[in-house]
């Protein structure tokens, strides 16, 4: 099964995701975490990437979707996928039904996480990220056990650089303007199913569970 998670910044789609490529047994690619992990590593991936967003802006087309073709050809997604913040624009969206579409494949599901605007900034700015394993977590939404130490790995928990407050605003304005259109591109398509992601985390993946199903 080929799967896309759409939704705003914050809307859940890193935390849902570490549930369904279980279910599923499809690979998570999060084309976020690949650009950190680029970043991290001092890649020139990772520097062009971190010049956007740092600023909280999109990276360009031609850079994501290239590196996305790339990686659904990997063996691990022979048998399907699931992208994490991929596609964010109608360019991006078209590029790869064309590069699916010359194997003979497609996008069957796309999971929309709906969340009210006015949430996600506090679900940004709290949220905590494991360095070692990359668990997501939140200070007050899915707080760890004990202070700043992932409860999955005891590795050390940190903020992401462009989840602070002002660059919050300019990345919910890039997804209102480019990335939301690709609700009702994906709702022409058939294959949108909508889900409310103002609940709790796992009423929200038993949501997601029975859609799949
Ligand atoms: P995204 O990948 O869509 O940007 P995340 O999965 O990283 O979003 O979630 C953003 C933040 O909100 C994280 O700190 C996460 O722990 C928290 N969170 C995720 N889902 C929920 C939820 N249903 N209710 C409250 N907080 C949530
Ligand atoms: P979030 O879900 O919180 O927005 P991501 O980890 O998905 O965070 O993305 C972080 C940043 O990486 C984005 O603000 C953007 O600069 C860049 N990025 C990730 N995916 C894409 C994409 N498909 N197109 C352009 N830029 C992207
Ligand atoms: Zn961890």
């Amino acid at each position: 099964m080929n799967i896309i998670l759409l939704g705003p910044p914050g809307a859940g789609k890193g935390t849902q995701a570490a549930y369904i490529k279980e279910l599923k047994k499809v690979p998570h690619i999060s084309t976020g975490d690949i650009f950190r992990q680029n970043i991290k590593e001092g890649t020139d991936l990772g520097k062009k990437a971190k010049e956007y967003m740092d600023k909280g802006l999109l990276v360009p087309d031609s850079v994501v979707v290239e590196l996305v073709e790339d990686r659904i050809t990997w063996p691990d997604a022979k048998n399907g996928f699931m992208l994490d913040g991929f596609p964010r624009t109608i360019a991006q969206a078209e590029a790869l039904d064309e590069s699916l579409a010359k194997t003979g494949k497609a996008i069957d599901a796309v999971i929309n996480i709906d969340v009210d605007f006015s949430v996600l900034t506090e679900r940004i700015t709290g949220r905590r990220i494991c360095r070692k394993c990359g668990a997501t977590f939140h200070v007050k939404f899915n707080p760890v056990k004990k202070d700043g130490i992932c409860d999955i790995c005891g590795g050390e928990l940190y903020q992401r650089d462009d989840d602070k407050e002002e660059t919050v605003i300019k990345r919910l304005n890039e997804y209102q303007e480019k990335t939301r259109p690709l609700i009702e591109f994906y709702n022409k398509k058939g294959v949108l199913i909508n889900i409310n992601g103002q609940q709790d985390i796992d009423a929200v993946t038993k949501d997601i569970e029975k859609a799949l199903k």
